[in-house]
C-alpha cells in the first residue's frame, strides 16, 4: 500500500491510498485531472472516495468523481450540505458514525470531528496489507482513542503562540482567531492527542493541513518526532509513502 499526497492545505485536499489492484482515495478538493494521474489513468481499481465534510477544499471536484463513476461516501449531514452543489444523477452514499463499512477491501470506522460545518467525520481505515490508519482533519479537538494504530494521518494546524503573533501584528484578523481555534488543531492538543495513543506499532505520523502562517513544519516535525518517537511527515503536495503494515 502507497499513500500519495495530492494536496493537504485550505487549497485543497486529496489523499490516495493505493495499491495496484485498489484504491481508495480521502477528500476530493483537488483538480480531477492529478487524480487520475496519480492513479495512473487507471479508474477502475478506485473502490470509493471519502469525504469528511462538506467544506471546498475537502469536496470542490464532487462532480468529477461522481460523473466518473466513483463511488463517494459522506456522512449524512455533509450529503445534504452537498446536495446543492450536485449536477448529475449520483449521490453519494451514507456512512454512520460508529458502524464499520466495507469498501472494497479496505473497512472505514467514521467517527465524530468538532469543526464549523453539518456533520464532520474522521476515519478509521483497515485493509489487510496497510494495517490501521487513522484519518483526522479539520477538528479542535479529539474525542475518541484508538487501538492497534499503524499508520496516522493527522491535522497539525497551528501552534498558539505563531498565531498570536500574527493577530497582535495584525498580520491575522482577531476574528479569525476565534474561528481557527474553533476548527483546528492546535499544535499542542495534535502532540497530546497522539500520545493519548498506544502507538506502539505505528510505522508512519503524516502532519496533514499545516496553515500557511500559522504553522512552522520543522519545528513541528521535530516536536512530534522527539515526542513520540516516531518517524515524522509532513504532508507536502506529492509526498509518497509507503503504507504497509510491515516495512518488508
Ligand atoms: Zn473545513
Amino acid at each position: 500500500m502507497e499513500l500519495t499526497v495530492l494536496g493537504s492545505s485550505s487549497a485543497g485536499n486529496c489523499y490516495i491510498l493505493q495499491n495496484e489492484h485498489e484504491a481508495l482515495i480521502i477528500e476530493c478538493g483537488v483538480n480531477f485531472k492529478e487524480v487520475t494521474k496519480a492513479l495512473n489513468f487507471n479508474l477502475k481499481k478506485v473502490a470509493g472516495c471519502l469525504i469528511s465534510h462538506e467544506h471546498g477544499d475537502h469536496s470542490k471536484y464532487i462532480n468529477d468523481f461522481l460523473n466518473s463513476a466513483i463511488t463517494v461516501w459522506t456522512s449524512s449531514g455533509t450529503n445534504k450540505a452537498l446536495i446543492p452543489k450536485i449536477k448529475g444523477f449520483r449521490l453519494p452514499l451514507l456512512l454512520e458514525a460508529g458502524i464499520m463499512t466495507r469498501i472494497g477491501n479496505f473497512k472505514i470506522i467514521p467517527f465524530h470531528m468538532k469543526h464549523d460545518c453539518a456533520e464532520p467525520y474522521g476515519f478509521y481505515i483497515n485493509h489487510p496489507e496497510m494495517g490501521n490508519t487513522l484519518f483526522a482533519t479539520d477538528t479542535y479537538y479529539l474525542p475518541n482513542k484508538f487501538a492497534g494504530l499503524n499508520h496516522i494521518l493527522i491535522e497539525c494546524n497551528y501552534r498558539m503562540d505563531i498565531l498570536m503573533k500574527n493577530v497582535e501584528a495584525g498580520r491575522i484578523p482577531a476574528l479569525l482567531l476565534k474561528r481557527t481555534q474553533e476548527s483546528h488543531f492546535e499544535y499542542e492538543n495534535c502532540k497530546n492527542a497522539l500520545l493519548a495513543n498506544d502507538l506502539s506499532g505505528v510505522r508512519n505520523i503524516v502532519l496533514i493541513h499545516l496553515s500557511d502562517s500559522n504553522s512552522h513544519a520543522i519545528d513541528f516535525k521535530q516536536g512530534i518526532e522527539n515526542a513520540t518517537g516516531k518517524p515524522v511527515h509532513i504532508a507536502e503536495k506529492g509526498l509518497k509513502l509507503n503504507f504497509n503494515k510491515t516495512p518488508f
